[in-house]
């Protein structure tokens, strides 16, 4: 059996170099004559995976020593629910601009523990319609704001922001669960960035948390030890048993980044590929429709449509045969949705837009 092109949103596909390093070494890490996931997250051979990865990821994305950098578990969906318990006053108030259904979660997560105050929204007349970013301008930033968040890319709805919003005074919180490592960023422009791996990092179960130093500081809610960042800071990541097989594998990937040309070489590449599939798409003469504003749309995830849903059913099934996969939109917009992240070579993007201009020939 082959390798398909895996379009999966996340869990998703990895650079097979990666896959392959990882089997290689299951049985024996180095000399450590055990798996790595058979050893001490204290000894010293998990210690230099642990760290190797975070200077790597340093190195990677280019982050200022003031900012400290967490591997935790939990998913991005908790690092949500600890924004307001670890960096807002209680009864404080936090501003959030909606691009999509991941700024929503955040939303409700944070509920609990603060007011979370709807700045800005592209929400259009049909709930669960996104397809632009809000224009900055019309963005009504409260004052005294404990933080601003933003979804950077919206994964499900294909939206994503091209600059970094300025935001004044209260510092900028952005998930980048989608998109991180895509392209360079100034991290030096945000308090906090965090991302789920499991697109562009490598496996689900581990989480990056960015967080500018000075805002550790702050006293935030009461909360468990475990639940905060200070102290996940403080020890290193290390405040209980850090899911170690997938730190080990997040280490590799991001290897495996710097060792292909970096955030430089992947923008270029992201570029590229964006281009060939919204092209194909723009180029079908409505048989394939994106939605989304052209300034907005995301280089990472394409949802779109085909003129007939009815045509749904064979394009999954002809796709999955051509050694195409997991192309099935969310169930919350129906029709495709292809996502493709780093390790999507341009061979896969060129096989999906060769297929779909042959589906459209067969069924147009
Ligand atoms: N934010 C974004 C942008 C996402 O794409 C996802 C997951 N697809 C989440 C948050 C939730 O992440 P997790 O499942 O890791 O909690």
């Amino acid at each position: 059996m082959a390798r398909a092109y895996n379009f999966s949103p996340g869990p998703a596909t990895l650079p097979e170099s990666v896959l392959r390093q990882a089997q290689a070494e299951m049985l024996e890490w180095g000399n450590a004559r055990a798996s790595i996931v058979e050893i001490s997250h204290r000894g010293p051979e998990f210690l230099s995976v642990a760290q190797g990865a975070e200077a790597d990821l340093r190195a990677l994305m280019s982050i200022p020593d003031d900012y400290a950098v967490l591997f935790v578990s939990g998913g991005a969906t908790t690092v949500q629910a600890l924004l307001p318990m670890n960096f807002a006053a209680p009864g404080g108030h936090a501003d959030y601009v909606l691009s999509g259904h991941w700024g929503k979660t955040a939303v409700k997560q944070a509920k609990h523990y603060i007011e979370p105050r709807i700045v800005a929204s592209s929400e259009g007349s049909e709930p669960g319609q996104f397809r632009d970013v809000p224009a900055r301008d019309a963005w009504k930033l409260s004052y005294n704001s404990a933080y601003v968040h933003i979804t950077a890319n919206e994964t499900i709805h294909g939206v994503e922001f091209r600059d970094v919003p300025d935001v004044g005074a209260a510092p900028l919180v952005a998930d980048y669960s989608s998109s991180i490592a895509s392209e360079p960023v100034d991290v030096s422009k945000f308090g906090v960035i965090y991302a789920g791996a499991q697109k562009n990092l490598g496996p689900v179960g581990i989480t990056v948390v960015i967080i500018r130093r000075d805002l550790l500081e702050r006293s935030g809610q009461p909360r468990a030890e475990i639940l905060d960042y200070r102290a996940i800071a403080k020890g290193e990541s290390m405040l209980n048993t850090p899911p170690t097989w997938n730190w080990y594998l997040l280490g590799l990937t991001v290897k495996w980044m710097l060792e292909q040309g970096g955030v430089e070489h992947f923008a270029a590449l992201n570029a590229r590929k964006a281009a060939l599939l919204y092209g194909a798409i723009d180029g079908s003469g409505g048989f394939y429709r994106n939605f989304v504003a052209p300034a907005a749309r995301s280089r990472m995830n394409v949802p779109f449509v085909l003129h007939d849903e009815a045509l749904d059913k064979a394009f999954l099934a002809e796709s999955e045969a051509a050694g195409l996969m997991a192309l099935k939109g969310h169930r919350a917009l129906g029709g495709m949705r292809a996502s493709i992240y780093n390790a999507m070579p341009v061979e896969g993007v060129q096989a999906l837009v060769d297929f779909m201009g042959d589906f459209a020939n067969r069924n147009g």
